[in-house]
C-alpha cells in the first residue's frame, strides 16, 4: 500500500460565539469560546489518517504552545510529523466569529504557513509517495514546487483549490485529481454552473471531482462528465470540514488501490458522517465507521 504526503497549513481555530457582530469600536462581551487544530492541510492529513492511510505531514508552526498542540494532534492520530517544521514564528490561526443567526466571519493569519522552503528532506518524503495532496493555505510557489517534483517522481497529484482564488493555472495544470466545491469549480473556470465548470477544467487537470454538497459530486474526464456520484441523506448538524472529510478519504481509498468509483462512494459516505457531528477534524470517521455505512 503506498503512503499519502499531506503538503498543506495546520491552523489553530479560535472559535468566539457571539449575540451578534460588534460595531466598529465597540467592545462586545461573546458567549462562548472554544479552540480547535484545523487548516486544510491538517484537517486532510486526519482524515487521511482516519480512514486508514499511511500518512505523513509537510508543514510549519511556530514555538508557541498552539504549534505543541496541533504537532500533538497529528501524532495522536499517527500522522508522520517528522518534516512538520517548527520555526521562530507564529503558530497560523483562523479567528472564527460566529454570531447567533448562524453566520459566521472568518480571518487567518498564515504565520509559519507562509514559510517558502521546500527542501531535500521534503523531497525524499515526496518521492516515497504514491498520493501528494495540497490545498491553497500554503505559498502558491512551494505547492508548485512539490507539485512539479511529484509529478516528475509520478506521484499522483491531488489539489483542494481552497481557499478559493483566481491566479492558479499552473497550479490546475499540474493537478492529476482537482477537488473544487461547486463556488471553487465556477470561479475557477469562469462556467456558469458546476457541470460546465468540471467539463472546462477537465481539460486541464486530469480528473476533476466537483463536490456539491447535500447533492453529492460529479466527475468529469478530458471534457466530459464521466460519472454523477450520488449523496448520502443524513440530519446535517455541521458541515465544517466536509469537503476537508471527502479529500482525505478519497485519497486512503486510492492509495489502498481501490479504483475512483469506489473511493468516491467511501469519500461521500465519510463525509456524510462528518456532517453530522459537531466541529472539523475531531467529527471526521474512522475507517470502521467508513467501512460499516458502506455495507
Ligand atoms: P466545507 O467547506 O464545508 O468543508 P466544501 O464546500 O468543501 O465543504 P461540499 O461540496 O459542501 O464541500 O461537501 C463535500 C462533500 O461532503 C459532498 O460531496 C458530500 O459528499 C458531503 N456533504 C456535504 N454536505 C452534506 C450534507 N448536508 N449531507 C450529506 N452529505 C454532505
Amino acid at each position: 500500500m503506498g503512503r499519502v504526503v499531506v503538503l498543506g497549513s495546520a491552523n489553530m481555530d479560535l472559535v468566539v460565539r457571539m449575540p451578534r457582530r460588534p460595531e466598529p469600536g465597540e467592545t462586545l462581551t461573546g458567549t462562548r469560546f472554544e479552540t480547535g487544530a484545523g487548516g486544510k492541510g491538517l484537517n486532510q492529513a486526519i482524515a487521511a489518517v482516519r480512514a486508514g492511510a499511511d500518512v505523513a505531514f509537510i508543514g510549519a508552526v511556530g514555538t508557541d504552545s498552539f504549534g505543541e498542540r496541533l504537532r500533538a494532534r497529528l501524532v495522536d492520530d499517527g500522522v508522520d510529523d517528522s518534516r512538520l517544521q517548527t520555526l521562530d514564528a507564529a503558530t497560523g490561526i483562523a479567528q472564527i466569529s460566529v454570531t447567533d443567526d448562524g453566520e459566521n466571519t472568518i480571518v487567518i493569519v498564515p504565520g509559519a504557513n507562509g514559510h517558502e522552503g521546500f527542501d531535500a528532506a521534503d523531497r525524499a518524503l515526496v518521492e516515497g509517495a504514491s498520493h501528494l495532496v495540497v490545498q491553497l493555505e500554503r505559498p502558491a510557489t512551494v505547492l508548485a514546487e512539490a507539485m512539479r517534483f511529484a509529478r516528475e517522481q509520478g506521484v499522483t497529484t491531488v489539489l483542494t483549490p481552497a481557499p478559493a482564488r483566481e491566479g492558479i493555472d499552473d497550479l490546475i495544470d499540474l493537478s492529476d485529481i482537482l477537488v473544487p466545491n461547486e463556488g471553487e469549480a465556477m470561479l475557477l473556470s469562469g462556467a456558469p454552473d458546476a457541470e460546465s465548470a468540471a467539463i472546462a477544467l477537465s481539460r486541464r487537470a486530469r480528473t476533476v471531482v466537483v463536490t456539491l454538497g447535500s447533492r453529492g459530486a460529479l466527475v468529469a474526464e478530458a471534457g466530459e462528465i464521466v460519472r454523477r456520484v450520488a449523496p448520502r441523506p443524513v440530519e446535517a448538524i455541521d458541515t465544517t470540514g466536509a469537503g476537508d472529510t471527502f479529500v482525505g478519504v478519497m485519497v486512503a481509498w486510492l492509495v489502498a488501490e481501490h479504483p475512483l468509483a469506489e473511493a468516491l462512494d467511501a469519500a461521500t459516505a465519510g463525509a456524510s458522517i462528518a456532517v453530522t457531528r459537531a466541529g472539523a477534524a475531531s467529527s471526521m470517521p474512522m475507517r470502521d465507521e467508513i467501512i460499516a455505512a458502506l455495507a
